[in-house]
């Protein structure tokens, strides 16, 4: 007996048949990773349903339906469940409410327990260190008090970071001496938080990992990640790593996945640190959808981090997560989007513009991906 769609919501059972092409993915967000969603959806012969509040957006730009409503909207949520075969999103911070709505309509993927350990900075590390995966040193602030033992406990530097809503760099102050605790305090306005021990790494590199429904995983290659005012400026693949350390981050990858009973493509991002000559691996956080240091995907792979994510959701197999070309991508941020011809005129060069009509400092507007025919690891 086939089951009904809201059977397979309420259990999400790994048996579920594939969605056959025709059938539609709601997508809860309307920015550039749902642009990019819905495109690989529609390259798969799928519909797209966007849901974002905002009056216009990249994603409902390229989509064949778009409802726009906000989140709390629970008529609109519900009208948008029953329309679609499953639901995700692109951004983590959906609330708990809504996705609870939703769910009791269609199968939310990655599901409930993903999006709320990945909400929670102080939940998301005992997580980690639950399945003996290394993160930074931290300790849980409440108050002025719980900081300064905190500060006693893990030295300085150290860095201050709300558990919730943080992400580019927001919500987090350095601190430096113990003396700065009431102004760093002050300066996340008191909110429930962590302290970080500082990581003295050589390098950030992270790794997109994809789970199936039947619980099959795949990990792409090892990007290295530089940052420009705490936003994401470059991923290059491969990392410049020993290939044991680079096997190690796509396990740990697929293991913090596991752990999650994880459906769809998740960004594990990873602090390298070096101890003589040997290299130790952190991680940092992980991200429950498509991630910006996945972009190379697109370009340097068969099948896109955004193509995994939909097969995912969608009950498909996985794809080969191997790459046929290194790559650099570069972040446009802001006016530098207005170099786009210059991109479009290099050989080799992917752009990718998200349509924003406003180039505002800080935004994302694009990025290109520059490929090295030179294949430098064959798999
Ligand atoms: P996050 O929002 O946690 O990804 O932090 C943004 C960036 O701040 C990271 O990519 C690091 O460059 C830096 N950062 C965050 N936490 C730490 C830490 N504990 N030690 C050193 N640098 C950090």
């Amino acid at each position: 007996m086939r089951l009904q769609k809201h059977q397979i919501a309420m259990a999400d059972l790994s048996s579920a048949e594939p969605l056959p092409p025709g059938s539609t993915i709601g997508i809860l967000g309307g920015g550039q990773l749902g642009r990019m969603l819905a495109l690989a959806a529609a390259e798969l012969g799928l519909r797209v349903h966007i849901y974002a509040p905002e009056e216009t957006s990249p994603a409902a730009e390229v989509a064949g339906n778009a409802t726009r409503a906000a989140y709390e909207d629970e008529a609109a949520l519900i009208a948008f469940a029953d329309a679609v075969d499953v639901v995700t999103y692109e951004f983590e911070n959906v609330p708990g409410e809504t996705a609870r709505i939703l769910s009791e309509h269609a199968p939310v993927r990655p599901g409930p327990k993903a999006l709320a350990i990945s909400q929670d900075r102080l939940d998301e590390k005992n997580f980690l260190n639950g399945l003996g995966i290394a993160t930074a040193p931290f300790a849980q602030v409440d108050t002025l008090d719980d900081l300064i033992s905190a500060l006693a406990k893990l030295g300085t530097p150290a860095v201050l970071k709300t558990r919730r809503f943080g992400y580019d760099g927001k919500g987090q102050v350095k601190i430096d001496d113990p003396s700065e605790a009431a102004a760093a305090f002050d300066a996340i306005a008191g909110a429930p938080a962590i302290l970080e021990g500082f990581m003295p790494f050589e390098k950030e590199v992270s790794v997109i990992a994809a789970r199936a429904l039947d619980g099959t995983s795949a990990a792409y290659d090892v990007g290295e990640n530089v940052h420009r005012d705490h936003i994401l400026h470059t991923t290059t693949i491969p990392a410049a790593l020993d290939a044991s350390v680079a096997e190690e981050a796509r396990t740990i990858a697929a293991r913090i996945a596991h752990g999650l009973d994880y459906v769809g493509v998740i960004g594990v991002e990873f602090f390298v640190l070096t101890n003589g000559d040997k290299r130790q691996l952190c991680v940092n956080e992980f991200a429950p959808r498509v991630h910006n240091s996945g972009h190379w995907t697109s370009d340097a792979c068969t099948v896109s981090q955004f193509e995994q994510h939909i097969r995912a959701i969608a009950g498909w197999p996985l794809g080969n997560p191997s790459r046929h070309s290194d790559a650099v991508m570069t972040n446009l941020i802001g006016a530098e989007a207005d170099e786009w011809i210059t991109h479009a005129s290099m050989p080799h060069c992917a752009v990718h513009l998200y349509g924003k009509r406003e180039a505002r400092p800080g935004r994302k507007m694009g990025h290109v991906t520059k490929l090295n025919s030179g294949f430098t690891k064959p798999e």
